[in-house]
């Protein structure tokens, strides 16, 4: 498990189902740090944990001041509606638009396992349900019509062999 890197569509680990985290000691924390590191550099703002081959209820977001952690969140309620073009790590490059609730009211225990509950909007609320996607095997492709899901598709099976040569 010291092998976590990011993970890129097709990788199989990005549908699997997470389990909850049930144990909050130093290395689970180690592991937290490492997941704000990659999103980090690369620029992200969010990353969930299937993304570095972690199959947990965890999620990371930086909202541009600060780091978030999503320790098994549960969505409690949303409202409103927005639409925006929306990426992500796992799929380098691409944008589609995604429509998504604009407030969310989530509730997520933090890195040492004390429960809060988060109401956020907007941009943050769209990383959150994001984030939480992920936790669910959902993923930026699900989201997309039949006919640019099938380019991707072809896009990325390119990126595939372009990295295996
Ligand atoms: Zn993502």
């Amino acid at each position: 498990m010291d092998d976590m890197r990011l993970r890129v569509y097709p990788d199989p680990v990005l549908r699997e189902p997470t389990l909850p985290v049930t144990e909050f000691d130093e290395a689970f924390r180690e592991r937290i740090e490492k997941m704000v590191r990659i999103m980090h550099e690369r620029d992200g703002v969010g990353l969930a944990g299937p993304q570095v081959g972690w199959s947990r209820q965890v999620a990371v977001v930086f909202d541009g001041e600060k780091n978030h952690v999503l320790v098994n969140p549960v969505i409690e309620s949303t409202g409103g509606e927005q639409e925006g073009d929306e990426g992500c790590l796992s799929f380098p490059g691409i944008f589609t638009k995604v429509r998504r609730s604009k407030e969310v009211t989530v509730r997520a225990m933090d890195e040492y396992g004390k429960e809060r509950t988060l109401s956020v909007e907007g941009f943050i609320a769209r990383a959150f349900l994001h984030e939480i996607d992920h936790l669910n095997g959902r993923l930026l492709i699900d989201s997309m019509s039949p006919l640019k899901r099938s380019l991707l598709r072809k896009k990325m099976r390119r990126l595939e062999k372009d990295e295996e040569m």
